[in-house]
């Protein structure tokens, strides 16, 4: 399947050739068709198979061909994303794809001062990306309208309900005309995320372009077990010894990214911060360093996993599990990205055990473990198996008797790795 035979108007097609796009990925291939006949669309698709472009082109296709200009303070299409980033980086390949059609792009978002956002929207624009809290601000403040909305797409949003945005969702979907084309895509496809999809689609399509809740095939995925004090020492040990370049760590709290990124800088290693508490230009500025290579090491927390467009980055690494299993999945999409190998490797301690049970449960496989020479833990990771059951620890062995004077016995605990 080409671009061409996919109906695409020829301004974009020239875009496409421009960028060396030469034929559409899986997601792109089912999704243009569908969303070029109006219809509603419910997509499982992870970052890096091509989604962003999915939606997008189509979406720009219909603006040029339908429906009026668009007024002041108005927009055609409403694209909602969970994060800034994530905002930042949808907006980019709008204004990518979109070079050659005269159509206005915009993004808005919260950390950042909102008189331009109302300035910019003054004049109306056609596709408007937003996260759901500024959004609601500038709605409030009669900066944008929908009287002439004719497409709401959201995107990642099964991240946009964990971050709990599920109350400023409901209130922006009841100010939005009901008759619209609407497309939700999310990695994964929960429970929560269907229920949502049936409130807001009208007689979707589904598609599911990857295995459901599995990661990239061409990631390689492993466990390394450490005990959690010295997890810092491993990582750097591992970028020394295997010689790896650019990596993208993940941290689960703000604080252990800060001590991660000042531990590696005290080693004169080049390494920066994102996470929900830096202001937004410094976290802009961040993600801009690592993709010039200006910094070695970007270290992040889950808010910031999603919006982060880097190509073919080689090595992911968890310093530690996530809480919710599916970040797990949005995490490790960052590497192996449109087709490129990678690795992700998570550094797990005992604690965590019940972690990587639900991410294994998640997944349907368990992550292969592989010892570190010199890191072997002494509070050893249970063995886990399919399912999440952790298997106990079997009893200790009575100790033998032993006659007074003759020395301990060592006592074999058996092995606690699982050997998959
Ligand atoms: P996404 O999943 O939307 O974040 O896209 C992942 C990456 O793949 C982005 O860097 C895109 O520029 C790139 N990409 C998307 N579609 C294609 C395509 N058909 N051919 C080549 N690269 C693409």
């Amino acid at each position: 399947m080409s671009f061409t035979s996919l109906g695409l108007l020829d301004p974009l097609l020239r875009t496409l050739e421009r960028l060396n796009y030469l034929t559409p990925t899986p997601i792109q291939d089912e999704a243009i068709p569908i969303i070029l006949k109006g219809r509603d669309l419910m997509a499982a698709a992870q970052t890096g198979t091509g989604k962003t472009a999915g939606f997008a082109l189509p979406l720009l296709h219909k603006l040029l061909q339908e429906g009026p200009r668009v007024s002041d303070n108005r927009t055609r299409a409403l694209v909602l994303v969970p994060t800034r980033e994530l905002a930042e980086q949808v907006l980019q390949s709008f204004i990518m794809y979109g070079q050659d059609v005269p159509l206005r792009s915009y993004a808005v978002y919260g950390g950042v001062s909102i008189n331009p956002q109302m300035m910019a929207l003054r004049k109306g624009v056609d596709v408007l990306v937003a996260t759901p809290g500024r959004l609601l601000d500038l709605y409030r403040q009669n900066a944008v309208t929908f009287g002439q909305l004719q497409m709401l797409v959201l995107d990642e949003a099964d991240r946009m309900l964990d971050l709990g945005f599920a109350e400023e969702l409901d209130q922006i979907f009841s100010a939005l005309p009901r008759k619209r084309q609407t497309l939700l895509f999310s990695a994964t496809f929960s429970e929560a995320i269907r229920t949502l999809g049936k409130e807001l689609l009208r007689d979707p399509l589904m598609i599911d372009i990857s295995p459901r809740n599995a990661a990239a095939v061409t990631v390689k995925q492993y466990a390394l077990p450490v005990d959690k004090k010295r997890k810092t020492e491993l990582f750097l040990h591992l970028l020394a010894q295997r010689g790896w370049g650019q990596v993208l760590v993940f941290a689960r709290t703000r604080n252990a990214v800060d001590q991660l990124v000042e531990a590696l800088q005290k080693k004169g290693i080049t390494a920066d911060a994102i996470h929900g508490e830096r202001p937004q230009p410094a976290r802009l500025r961040a993600l801009a360093r690592f993709k010039a290579a200006e910094v070695q090491v970007l270290v992040a927390t889950d808010v910031a996993a999603r919006g982060l467009d880097i190509d073919a980055l080689p090595h992911v690494v968890n310093l530690d599990l996530p809480v919710a299993a599916e970040d797990y999945v949005h995490r490790i999409g960052r590497t192996g990205r449109a087709g490129a190998s990678g690795e992700a490797i998570s550094l797990v301690s005992a604690d965590e055990v019940a972690q990587l049970a639900a991410i294994e449960a998640l997944m349907g496989q368990t992550l292969p473990r592989q010892e570190e020479p010199d890191f072997v833990p002494t509070h050893r990771v249970p063995v886990t198996t399919l399912g999440g059951h952790i298997v106990k620890k079997p009893k200790k062995p009575k100790k033998p008797k032993i006659a007074p004077g003759k020395g301990k016995s060592k006592i074999h605990l058996g092995n606690w790795f699982d050997e998959s």
